[in-house]
């Protein structure tokens, strides 16, 4: 069975920025046109989070007013406490725009500091200046005006209410601070032109040999959208995205492939999906997280492909996220049989896990990872690995120069396609829950998800097409 779901997305423009470019902004209430006038309160990180009795919103009412948040996250060196110096999702740009809507703030800027948001000032101007896509009918709150402003911005902001921006970050991270409102008021006539474009998600399902079970499925995913065509360049102007995510999708589907061969078929089902939009903002695999009740059979793990460079057989894996679930001794395992280091998150500040599918079915409480390769290949040193990484990140990623290239080896692909479709054998044949361990920041999302496929019998749910 193949179903076809189609997302909508609705493409606009920023056409209202401050001069020099030191402001960039964008409304995703997806109006014509939105105006502003409205005061500025200060509110430290803007997180609310229970877990670690921490709210940047306690005792002030910012509804109807506009939010300058400092991006990242209280800095901690003890794990209980934000995870210690691991980025969280509540350290990220996407959620403190969430938070804040939620909150009925109508406007938010995003203080941009090159050490905390772990990239310069150019890749907000170059992200954030050109056609944001956002997807329809979106029941979440959003605001108005979502925007980053530069450090100096900000420090002219807080000067107006005689504090010094420094001190306030620094208090922002304690549990002294208190969120002020300044004696400024934001101004802003915001005005898109919207265009309404559809791009379906393509999902395939192998339904699992025991029918008397409530009906779960191993979820494989990956992106198949890239940037596109760049009109206004010269020359090769074709973003054919293939490492980015050409590898990813060829592992998809030869996984399909294999499935569909596996006699006799595992308990629990086997769930495919090409999502679409994920360079826009991971959006074909937030609308099939929001969408769960879409799917014939409920994912009780995600395994993600997105961009496995072909260079040869790795001899390391990543597997980010999947040791903060209870599959993990299994991942350990499975990596051990097939020779494949586990190579740790170098960066786990940068917050990689946030940035691509896996994330949007984490985050609704599905365990969720990316499998791809480390740095260290067979017949090469370490160093020769990280200068492949530094070669394509330069010149390749995000660049039409992302092209098939004939002496691409696709031995390590294959492998890490073999290793997805073991640690899904196991997953689909377990007994156990996968679950996100106990302090998890998705534990909270998983039980929640529980609950509902409980009240829902998601078991049970219309299957789209045939
Ligand atoms: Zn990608």
């Amino acid at each position: 069975m193949v179903t076809c779901q189609r997302v909508c997305l609705s493409k606009k423009q920023r056409s209202c920025g401050a001069p020099g470019g030191r402001r960039q902004k964008q409304h995703p209430t997806q109006g014509e046109a939105a105006d502003i006038d409205a005061p500025i309160v200060f509110v430290g990180y803007g997180i609310d989070a229970p877990e670690y009795q921490w709210d940047d919103y306690k005792g002030i009412d910012v509804k109807g007013k506009v939010v300058l948040i400092i991006v990242n996250q209280p800095p901690s060196k003890d794990p209980k406490f934000f995870n210690g110096s691991t980025l969280t999702y509540y350290g990220r740009w996407m959620y403190k725009f969430e938070e804040a809507a939620r909150k009925g703030a109508i406007g938010a800027l995003i203080i941009h500091r090159t050490d905390l948001a772990s990239y310069p000032w150019d890749v907000v101007r170059s992200s954030w200046s050109n056609e944001q896509v956002y997807l329809a009918d979106d029941k979440d709150p959003k605001l108005q005006s979502a925007a980053w402003i530069q450090l100096e911005v900000a420090r002219l902001l807080l000067s107006k209410a005689g504090l010094k921006l420094d001190e306030q970050i620094a208090l922002a991270g304690t549990r002294d601070f208190k969120a002020v409102e300044l004696p400024v008021r934001l101004k802003a006539h915001v005005v898109s032109k919207i265009r309404k474009f559809q791009s379906p998600n393509v999902v395939a399902m192998l339904p699992g040999s025991d029918k008397g079970t409530p009906k779960q499925a191993v979820f494989y995913t990956a992106h198949y959208d890239h940037l596109g065509i760049d009109p206004g360049m010269t020359g090769d102007n074709i973003y054919n995205g293939a490492v980015d995510n050409g590898t990813g999708c060829g592992i998809l589907l030869e996984l399909a492939r294999v499935w569909a061969g596996t006699k006799p078929a595992p308990p629990r089902s086997i769930l495919f999906a090409a999502v679409t939009a994920e360079e826009q903002g991971l959006l074909g695999s937030e609308y099939l997280g929001k969408h769960l009740d879409q799917l014939p059979v409920q994912p009780i793990i995600d395994l993600n492909y997105d961009a496995l460079a072909p260079i040869g057989i790795p001899e390391e894996v990543e597997v980010s996220g999947a040791e903060r679930t209870t599959f993990y001794p299994e991942v350990e395992k499975i990596a051990k049989d097939f020779k494949l280091a586990i190579k740790p998150d170098a960066h786990p500040e940068a917050g990689h896990y946030y940035r691509s599918d896996h994330f949007s079915l984490g985050r609704v409480g599905i365990p969720a990872f990316s499998i791809s390769e480390g740095l260290k290949f067979k017949g090469h040193d370490l160093a020769w690995g990280e200068a492949q990484s530094k070669d394509y990140v330069e010149h390749h990623y995000h660049k039409p120069a992302d092209a098939f290239v004939e002496t691409w080896d696709f031995s390590g692909d294959a492998k890490l396609a073999s290793f997805g479709y073991a640690l899904g054998q196991a997953a689909a044949t377990q007994s156990g829950e996968i679950k996100w361990l106990p302090g998890d920041e998705f534990e909270k999302a998983q039980k929640k998800l529980a609950s509902k496929t409980m009240v829902n019998g998601l078991g049970e749910l219309r299957q789209t097409a045939k």
